[in-house]
């Protein structure tokens, strides 16, 4: 029998469908394979994403695609349960989905990190992943997933505070996954070479780089995830209709892992003592 004290358990907080694979996908497969247990929180079911037309149409709607697909990366990585929050994608800076009363970016970050928190005393995970302060390329969800985060450390943590009956608790460290701006600053000077525009990159052109690089984060966890890049690629050809299924299909990772199959992270909680880059998220937290 596994001893629950010494279960290693990691929650994952994302906005998407998508979110946890594209991101760190290599990371949770590596910690699942050494025997940690993942759990995924998602605010939405990615409502406002773009997909095939064609593919769309075996589903009931695209929030029902992106949940199967969601579903089947899972499976592929091994993640123990995933929990919707049950908000509507607030879609990209500007677009009408933003003002949706649904969107989860009009949801008040009380509600949304008590929500959050909730899962944080339930599961009671050791470590706790999420978006950094800008959500990685600037989506107003995962900005909104941050935030909401960061609030929710604090409420799971004041004993205090009553989310049904549950007791308070501290993880024992909280990481943002990051991307690596050194790389990214050379890739931003190679895009053009390729007839690419640095400020219009992904499937829906919404990722732009040189904003991402106007923040510079430390990077205190550099993941490496070699041995497990297969499961990763299986669980992100589940996406199909984010282009998971085609090599290229995610620039940033599809890079990432062609350089050195790793993820990296900017250690929020403890705040970090130095500079040296770990390589396990676990290291020097107990
Ligand atoms: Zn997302």
């Amino acid at each position: 029998m596994v001893n629950q004290n010494m279960l290693k358990k990691i929650l994952v907080v994302t906005a998407h469908p998508d979110d946890e694979t594209f991101g760190m996908g290599g990371t949770i497969a590596k910690y699942i394979s050494e025997g940690s247990q993942v759990f995924v929180v998602c605010a939405t079911k990615g409502e406002a994403g773009e997909a095939d037309p064609a593919l769309v149409r075996q589903y009931e709607s695209m929030a029902a695609l992106r949940e199967a697909e969601m579903r089947c990366a899972m499976k592929e990585l091994g993640v123990q349960e995933v929990f919707f929050l049950g908000y509507r994608d607030s879609g990209m800076q500007g677009s009408v989905d933003n003002t949706n009363p649904n969107a989860f970016i009009q949801a008040p970050l009380q509600e949304t990190a008590r929500k959050i928190a909730f899962y944080i005393r339930k599961l009671q995970p050791q470590l706790v992943l999420t978006f950094d302060p800008m959500g990685g390329y600037g989506h107003p969800d995962h900005i909104h997933t941050y935030q909401s985060v960061v609030r929710a450390l604090e409420i799971s943590t004041d004993e205090k505070i009553d989310i049904k009956g549950l007791k308070s608790f501290q993880p024992k460290g909280v990481y943002l996954h990051t991307f690596p701006r050194k790389m990214m600053r050379i890739v931003i000077k190679l895009m053009p070479l390729f007839g690419r525009d640095p400020t219009k990159f992904g499937k829906n052109e919404d990722i732009d780089f040189v904003e991402i690089l106007q923040a510079d984060y430390p990077i205190h966890a550099r993941i490496r995830y070699k041995k497990v890049a297969d499961i990763r690629e299986k669980a992100a050809a589940c996406y199909r209709s984010q282009g998971g299924d085609k090599q290229s299909g995610y620039f940033i990772s599809w890079l990432l892992r062609f350089v050195n199959s790793s993820e990296v992270f900017m250690q929020f909680y403890p705040v970090p003592l130095g500079h040296r880059t770990k390589h396990d998220l676990f290291q020097g937290l107990e």
